[in-house]
């Protein structure tokens, strides 16, 4: 099942992705994600089980008493593409680790930047939140004044460097939140958990909640099941 995830490519807003690049443990070792953890937390050999249902009480057991560390013996390296107003937010999370693509180094395309499909209006009781949506007309209007922001900012950027300007200034002109990046970045599975029971949240902005969600049903649940069985029992649902 694991086998098949390493890879494994989900598209995500209209020019992003997530891609798992790599899983510890290693498929090839023949060691589930969950028996990794109980493992850990019995600090035994790996590949040692004491049989299913033992194996799955015990990591019930370690979630429902916060016993974290066994989960931290999983790790899942994915490579994402998500524009800045979504890295904005994933990088405060301390616990992962990034490595990003260089503006300073790599020049942007003309199309690298989100267009989203509906502009959301700003919630009436939530000065952080969204909530519906523009009308049509507004919609199309909003979309055409940010493909035109857009290419005027991509048009200054090349003048720029043709001006001989350095990538890393002239990336100034680019607008901002909506520039798409590709980052490669790693986490484990108790830091993961922690990521995704703020970032699925409905209190969390769409952006980056698409990505939480993709990885929790593409990657996080497939890996392991059994934890993320124990995740929505004992974490998602105790979430005030
Ligand atoms: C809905 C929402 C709205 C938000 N709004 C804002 C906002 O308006 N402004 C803003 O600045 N941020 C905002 N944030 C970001 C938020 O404050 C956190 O920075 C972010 O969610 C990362 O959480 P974390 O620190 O728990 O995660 P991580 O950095 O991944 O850390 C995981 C856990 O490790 C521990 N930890 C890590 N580093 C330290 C440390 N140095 N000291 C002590 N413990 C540590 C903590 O227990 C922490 O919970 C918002 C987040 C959400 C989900």
């Amino acid at each position: 099942m694991t086998d098949s995830l390493i890879g494994k490519r989900v598209d995500i807003l209209d020019k992003g992705f997530i891609e798992l690049l790599d899983l510890m443990p290693h498929p090839a070792t023949d060691v589930s994600g969950d028996l990794a953890i109980v493992n850990a937390a019995r600090v035994s050999f790996m590949g040692e089980s004491k049989g299913e249902e033992k194996d799955r009480k015990l990591l019930f057991y370690l979630l429902r008493n916060q016993h974290t560390s066994p989960f931290e013996m999983v790790e899942f390296k994915f490579r994402v593409r998500a524009p800045v107003v979504t890295w904005w937010q994933w990088v405060r999370h301390r616990t992962w680790n990034f490595n990003a693509q260089s503006g300073r180094y790599t020049a942007f395309e003309e199309t690298d930047y989100y267009v989203p499909d509906v502009w959301r209006k700003q919630s009436a009781n939530n000065k952080q939140a969204s909530e519906g949506e523009v009308d049509a007309e507004t919609n199309t209007r909003l979309t055409a004044d940010l493909i035109a922001h857009y290419e005027q900012g991509f048009k200054l950027y090349e003048a720029a460097l043709a001006a001989g300007v350095s990538k890393e200034m002239a990336r100034l002109y680019l607008p901002g939140f909506s520039v798409y990046y590709t980052w490669v970045t790693k986490v484990d599975a108790h830091n993961l958990m922690h990521f995704l029971r703020l970032r699925m949240a409905n209190d969390a902005q769409y952006e980056i909640r698409v990505y939480a969600q993709a990885i929790y049903d593409h990657f996080f649940k497939p890996a392991l099941p059994w934890t993320a069985e124990a995740f929505e029992e004992y974490i998602l649902k105790t979430k005030d």
